[in-house]
């Protein structure tokens, strides 16, 4: 049987709340077990994939999932809000999908239980944001113009600049064929360890502003816990490992954490 428009509803409202204690136990579980990939990889989370191709499929489904609900045609795919900020969303996750896997460096590999773990959270909010925005958000005429909109997209549109910068200054610290790790520095990292988490949890608080839904809400509260929890792991991490990291670098928030 076929969900009414009511509980498909009130589904997604009861799964925007489970993003939200999800990410608040992934936090509390992350102070005392690092995030296993990266510099954190670790063989006893199974087997070792590929860190590419590991990346592009595990993210697909935040790209393929909103974007085949779209084409469904919902009842609200057709607004622009909508398609704006569905097409938010989507952007994101073609780079994060498409292109973040060819730009990085083959580095550590992949943990075949962090790679699950990535992919049906990328199901599951790729279905959350996606059924909320092209079936059932509403936006009175004019939201274009509304401050909210107009400032959640510049912030969005910040944060994925931050994001894809701090990246950048990652991948080129080191030299072909280096695998270990040196101090960031210039842009955001003059001011927090985990700027590359500071631009993503800008970019989803800005498009949570810019949405108004119960669903991005809980998308920007999962990332600051999960994101938050691994910037605080590395700046802890680069204190142990240099003795001359810049005492005044905050965090993960600028001037504040
Ligand atoms: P990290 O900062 O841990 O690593 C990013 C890349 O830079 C890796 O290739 C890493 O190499 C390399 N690197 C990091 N620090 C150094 C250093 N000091 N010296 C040399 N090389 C370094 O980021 P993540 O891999 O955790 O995340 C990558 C992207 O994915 C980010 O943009 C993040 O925002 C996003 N992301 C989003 C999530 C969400 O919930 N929305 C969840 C997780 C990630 P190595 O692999 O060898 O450590």
């Amino acid at each position: 049987r076929r969900l009414s428009g009511p509980e498909e509803r009130r589904l997604l409202e009861l799964l925007a709340y489970g993003l939200v204690v999800l990410g608040a136990a992934s936090a509390l579980l992350l102070r005392f077990v690092p995030m296993p990939y990266g510099r954190y990889s670790s063989p006893r989370f199974g087997w070792p994939l590929p860190a590419r191709p590991a990346w592009a499929l595990q993210e697909l489904p935040s790209l393929l999932v909103p974007l085949g609900l779209a084409a469904c045609g919902g009842a609200a795919a057709a607004a622009w809000p909508n398609r704006l900020l569905l097409g938010c969303f989507v952007v994101h996750y073609a780079h994060r999908a498409l292109i973040f896997p060819l730009l990085i460096r083959e580095g550590k590999p992949t943990p075949f239980f962090t790679f699950v773990l990535a992919l049906l959270f990328c199901v599951y909010n790729g279905y959350l944001q996606g059924r909320s925005l092209s079936n059932y958000a509403e936006y009175p005429s004019g939201w274009l113009k509304d401050p909210r909109f107009i400032t959640g997209f510049i912030g969005w549109l910040t944060g994925m600049a931050i994001n894809i910068h701090s990246d950048h200054i990652l991948r080129n610290l080191r030299k072909p064929g280096e695998s270990g790790y040196k101090i960031p520095r210039g842009g955001m990292f003059e001011y927090v360890s985990g700027a590359n988490f500071f631009g993503e949890i800008l970019e989803w608080f800005g498009f949570a502003l810019a949405c108004c839904t119960i669903e991005s809400l809980a998308f920007a509260l999962c990332t600051l816990f999960i994101l938050g929890s691994r910037a605080k792991q590395h700046h802890q991490w680069y204190l142990e490992k240099f003795e001359d990291y810049p005492k005044n670098r905050k965090i993960v928030i600028p001037f504040v954490y």
